[in-house]
Parts: structure tokens; sequence; C-alpha cells
């Protein structure tokens, strides 16, 4: 199947267009290495996982590049991609060798209870195309450092960059079976094999709640293990009392980076009246600064978006806010081809029933809102099924915690518009998600509590 570069559209080369029954050859070869995989001493998991953190970021630059071409990000923020894909093996590797255990007394007397993790087995890790290096790490990363076997299929627009870190952790000698990749155009015709196969025992994925909902059902049939990372329409809160050019700033990063194509990305902007205008005006400037063009060209920071039905979405997406009543500060037209461009959009008094209001936009579009009280931000905030991550900021630090423990979301980002590490849990509430990735509680996620009554 072809892979296309999204700043020009032309094909950059083919990969493999694996069949059902490839997929199911990828499961065999996971089944058969799983028991091996678990019985491998976690220092040695360990060690394999810090070989290939060290792999990544020796090859950086052109693991960078092939993230730029074939999915469309500056090249600046595919090398921190390749820094935060590679920051996820070493903490797996870290947390690898601390699995814990228990001895205790049963309560009543009379036995001990032992309790021990052990793996959870051949695991299905399912990926997007937004940040391909990292998503894959994320998964693989504590998915080895528990003792899982996976088969990890990429989203079909971004296979080279999972192709790429299979090559790194088979480097790095992680054994034959362990990780497998299968490529294909018809997802859900090779991997619903896979998930009703009794021997796939975790999905982990990361994508659309849509299809999320659909993995789940599926998972359904045999009680299967699942993490869950959904879609996001994360509020983006600044009020009256905040550093102006600190929430300017984390506006910037939390809307535009990977040109807004992040569950993270900041969606509805509510600005407290008393700021509003100031707010609009400075982002709008600084918005206006940001030069467009192919990821690959220096200083570009507004890429092209993954694809032209994207593009589409996002320009009907505009057209609606505009249609009720929105006002453009900047922006709000396509840019002509070649390539999936468009530009750094501000739109202002944005109504909430705004279609843009209840949709990911993923496009580097930011809606203004205004509001007077701190409850009627929280429940404007709170007004979506999503509850991904919520950014605040004020300078008051009670405000900051009241408003951050009453949104309704995984994760908060107080006076900051990055949340992401992979030494924090990261996970959604709601229509979000299910699971957290990262953290110390990452690593459960593969693993189950193996619980043995001792008679005394
Ligand atoms: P997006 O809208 O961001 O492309 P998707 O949810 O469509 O998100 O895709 C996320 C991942 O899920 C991709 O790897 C895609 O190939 C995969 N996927 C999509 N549909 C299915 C399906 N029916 N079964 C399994 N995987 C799927």
């Amino acid at each position: 199947m072809p892979v296309l570069d999204p700043a020009t559209g032309q094909q950059l080369r083919t990969v493999a267009d694996a069949t059902p029954e490839e997929g199911i050859a990828a499961l065999d070869a996971a089944a058969a290495a799983q028991a091996q995989w678990a019985r491998t001493p976690a220092r040695e998991r360990s060690d394999i996982l810090m070989r290939a953190h060290r792999l990544l970021l020796d090859d950086a630059d052109r693991l960078a590049l092939i993230a730029t071409l074939e999915m469309g990000k500056p090249l600046a923020e595919a090398r921190g991609e390749i820094t935060y894909a590679a920051e996820f093996f070493r903490w797996f590797a870290e947390e690898a060798v601390r699995l814990d255990g228990g001895y205790m007394p049963a309560p009543g007397g009379g036995s001990r209870f032992l309790v021990t993790k052990q793996p959870v087995g051949p695991s299905l890790l399912i990926t997007p195309w937004n940040f391909p290096m990292a998503m894959g790490a994320r998964k693989i990363g504590p998915a080895l450092a528990a003792g899982c076997t996976c088969v990890v299929k990429p989203a079909e627009q971004t296979p080279l960059c999972t192709l790429a870190l299979a090559e790194i952790l088979n480097k790095a000698g992680v054994p034959a079976g362990v990780v497998n990749v299968v490529t294909t155009s018809d997802p859900g015709s090779l991997m619903t094999p896979l998930i009703l196969d009794p021997r796939s025992r975790k999905l982990s994925f990361t994508g659309s709640t849509a299809v999320g909902k659909i993995l789940l059902e599926q998972c359904a049939r045999t009680v299967m293990r699942t993490s869950m990372e959904l879609g996001g329409n994360a509020p983006f809160l600044v009020f009256e009392d905040a550093d102006l050019d600190a929430a300017v700033e984390g506006a910037l990063a939390a809307k535009m980076r990977n040109i807004g194509q992040a569950c993270t990305a900041a969606n509805r902007f509510f600005v407290q009246r008393l700021v509003a205008t100031d707010f609009a005006e400075r982002l709008t400037a600084r918005m206006a600064q940001l030069p467009l063009g192919p990821g690959t060209e220096p200083g570009v920071v507004v890429g092209p978006l993954i694809d032209g039905d994207a593009v589409a979405k996002v320009t009907e997406l505009v057209a609606d806010a505009r249609a009720r009543g929105a006002k453009v500060l900047l922006g709000g037209d396509p840019v002509e081809g070649p390539g999936n461009f468009y530009p750094a959009t501000v739109l202002t008094d944005v109504p909430d029933d705004a279609m843009i209001c209840h949709t990911e936009v993923f496009g580097p579009v930011a809606c203004l809102a205004t509001f007077d009280t701190e409850d009627e931000a929280v429940d404007r905030a709170n007004d979506t099924p999503y509850g991904l991550v919520g950014y605040v900021y004020t300078e008051n630090l009670r405000r900051g915690l009241r408003v951050s423990e009453a949104l309704d979301s995984g994760m908060v980002g107080l006076n900051q518009g990055v949340v992401s590490n992979p030494a924090a849990p990261f996970g959604g509430v709601k229509e979000s998600g299910l699971g957290r990735e990262g953290g110390l509680v990452g690593i459960d996620e593969f693993l189950e509590s193996k619980y043995i009554g001792v008679a005394l």
C-alpha cells in the first residue's frame, strides 16, 4: 500500500498490505514467544528497553525525518517526539525491575496471602498516525517491561515510523516473535479476527472514540482487558487573574502542537470577560507569526494536515461556526494545494452550539468564547461527553486547585499548555477512555495480580 507525504501528496514508498491470514501469523508468533519472554528475567527485559532508548536517541535525526515525511509535523517537533518516545523506553526499563508483590496474614487467621504480578499475555497494540513513534513506544514499552509479547498495528497513514521502531527494537535485542508489526490498509478485517482470538489477552488502543467503542464491543466477546485512549475536547480556561503572557504561550502550545492534531489539543478557549479582548489580540498576533509550509522546511510551525479529509473537516467546522455568528480574527480559509494545508486560524464569539465546540477540530483553529463567573466556566468546560484534559490559567492558587478538581477530565494543565510526560499517568474519563499510560500505573495495564492463598 502507498505511504503519502501530506506536504506534497506524493507517494514516499509502498509497504506490505497484510492479509488477515498474515495478521493471524503475527499473533501465532506472539503467542509462541509469550512463555519464554515472560520467563526472561526482568533485568534482561529492562536492559533491552534501555538499549532501545539509547538507539532511538542516537538515530534521532533519521527517525525525525521519517516522521516528518509521512506525517507532516515540523522537523523540530518530530525531534521532540523521538525524545519523548525514547523516554517511554527508559521509563519502562526502570519500571520493569520494580514489580512489587505482597505477603500478608488473612484477616481471619489460618492462612497467608501471597500476591504476585504476572504479564497479562499476548497484547494487541493499535496506534494512531498523529504521534506514530511516541504512541508505539508508549504501548510497546510497558508491554515488554511487563513480560508481554505483542502485535502492533500502526495507522494506515504512518506505517514507516512503526517499522523503524521495530527495527530499533530488533537491534536492541528483542527476541524474535516478541514484537510483531502488521501494516494494513483494512484495519477492521485484519484486527477483528485477532481481537476475537482467545490467545489475545489485551488490547491497547489509541484513536477515535467511534472506533474505540466498536473495539470495546468486540473485546466484550472474550472479556479481553482494554486500555483506551480516545478523543478529547479540551477546554482552556483563562481567568482575569491569569498571567496573560504565559496564557498566550500556553495556548499556542496547547493549540498548535502537531498542527492541532492531538487528542490533548485545546479545542475550546473560554476567557473571562475583562481580559477577553486582550487575550484574543495577543493570541492572534502570535498565531499570525507562525510560518506555514512543509515540515521539512526550517522554521515552519504550521505543517500540512494529515490528508484531504482533514482539511475538508476543518473547513466545514469553520464554515458552520461562521454561519452561527463567530467572527474570524485570523485565517479561516484552506490554502491551495498541493499538500493538505490549513492556516492558523482564530475565531471569536463562537457560540457553544457550534459544531466546532462539540467535535475534535484536529487542526490549527482556536475557538474563543467569553465567560463571566468561575461556576459558569466550569459548567461550560464540562459540557461535553469527553474528559481527557483541561487547561487552567490563573495566578490564584486556590482557584487553580478548585477549578482543576472540578474539571471532569483525567488530566489538567494548571498554568501549563503541555501535560504529556512518560512519568505521569496519561488518560481520560468519560468517553475519552479507560486506563492510564505512563506513570507508576502504566505498567499495571499489562499485568494481572495473582493471589495465592497459602494454608498454614
Ligand atoms: P483517526 O480518526 O485519528 O484516524 P481512528 O480511530 O480511525 O482514528 O484510527 C486509529 C487507529 O485505529 C488506526 O491504527 C486505525 O487503523 C485503527 N482502526 C480503525 N478502524 C479499526 C477497526 N475497525 N479495527 C481495528 N483498528 C481500527
